[in-house]
């Protein structure tokens, strides 16, 4: 059984190492042949996600299609939909591809997102400010992660660095108590999922993923999370991301693909969320996963990529390098998982190393 997995990334190259381990053959499609899934991948497709030609070689070789990389266009989604196997459908990734849509299916399957208005232009930004309040912050509807396209509003002044050549949208700036996520993995008969991690971000992007106490409100998390996803009519594997304030928990993002706060799975978990997005393509029975024991994961972006040996050869600790050709600022280039360790015994004995760390 051959898995045709459309983009080459990080997530493309650990879905590969998961299908490797049970003999499934993978074949990728990303516009660099050197991409970091072609170290692992049977073969590598080069182009573009949105080359119909491309993709259909994509499909025609394999059995079943899966996606790593969210920005794949409505042509593309369309042809891959009504010609290939692509067991998770494309709805869900049509939906996490812009917040508006993203948050109404929230609400609509009954989870809360923090207050948020749609801005067109200066006019709507104002009105929406009228409402929601300072400090507020301002995203556009497409085409952003790790913080990209976003701008913190705390006074009027502050609009003036707006572009609004796009669609954007307006949302409440949370003094939130913490991120946490959610994996889930669903078939025809259950969901599973993976313990919720608690996520802190540096400049928007992801560093440390938590994984071992469960905070009592994680079982309301969870339950509302199953809900949404019956309710979604989604199947295969869902991020959610969560922000906590008291005892409340506010829809973030969604999605629809394995996520970076899951990564922690790989040795901290019986079952990753590779091996069960892998057991959902090719229809083994989904087992659930375990947790075995207080994980971290810290993910590595070029700013600190030179201080990876540090970590090399030490009990307990693992190292994952995407093998990107190029640094770029604040490229994610690999990450480090710390099994058996607290985040207090992380900040005592690992904080140190990466100089001036300030979580968000
Ligand atoms: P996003 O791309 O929307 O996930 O935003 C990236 C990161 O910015 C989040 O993980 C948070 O750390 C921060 N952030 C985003 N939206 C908010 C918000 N409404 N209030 C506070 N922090 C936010």
């Amino acid at each position: 059984m051959t898995i045709g997995i459309i983009g080459g990334g990080q997530l493309g190259m650990m879905i590969a190492e998961a299908a490797k381990k049970k003999h499934y053959k993978t074949i990728c499609l990303d516009p660099n042949p050197l991409c970091s899934a072609s170290h692992v991948c049977d073969e590598v497709i080069v182009g573009s996600f949105n080359d119909l030609t491309k993709l259909q070689e994509l499909g025609s070789k394999s059995d079943v299609l899966t996606y790593e990389f969210e920005n794949i266009d409505a042509l593309g989604l369309n042809y891959i939909k009504e010609n290939y196997n692509i067991p998770e459908g494309t709805e869900p990734l049509y939906i996490s591809q812009n917040r508006l849509r993203e948050k109404g299916n929230a609400i609509a399957c009954g989870l809360e997102p923090v207050p948020y208005q749609q801005v067109l232009n200066k006019i709507d930004l104002l009105a929406a400010l009228a409402k929601i309040g300072y400090p507020a912050l301002y995203k556009t509807t497409t085409l952003g992660y790790d913080g990209h396209g976003q701008y913190l509003i705390k006074s009027l002044a502050d609009i003036d660095q707006i572009p609004f050549n796009t669609e954007g949208i307006l949302e409440a700036y949370l003094d939130f108590d913490y991120e946490c996520s959610i994996i889930m993995i669903r078939d025809k008969e259950k969901i599973v999922s993976l313990p919720i991690s608690i996520n802190k971000h540096k400049h928007g992007i992801l560093d440390l993923s938590i994984v071992g106490q469960k905070l009592p409100i994680f079982n309301k998390i969870e339950e509302a999370s199953y809900s949404f996803m019956e309710k979604a009519g989604f199947y295969g594997i869902l991020c959610i991301e969560y922000f906590v304030k008291g005892d409340k928990f506010y829809f973030n993002e969604m999605a629809p693909r394995p996520h970076n706060s899951g990564h922690w799975s790989i040795e901290g978990s019986t079952l990753s969320q590779y091996d069960l997005l892998v057991s959902f393509l090719t229809k083994e029975k989904l087992e659930e996963p375990h947790l075995k024991g207080n994980t971290i994961m810290k993910n590595i972006l070029s700013e600190d990529y030179a201080k990876l040996p540090l970590f090399k050869n030490k009990p307990g600790i693992y190292i994952h390098d995407y093998f990107k050709t190029e640094l770029k600022p604040r490229r994610k280039m690999a990450h480090i998982t710390f099994t058996d360790l607290t985040y207090i015994d992380y900040l005592e004995k690992y904080n140190k190393i990466f100089e001036g760390e300030k979580h968000e």
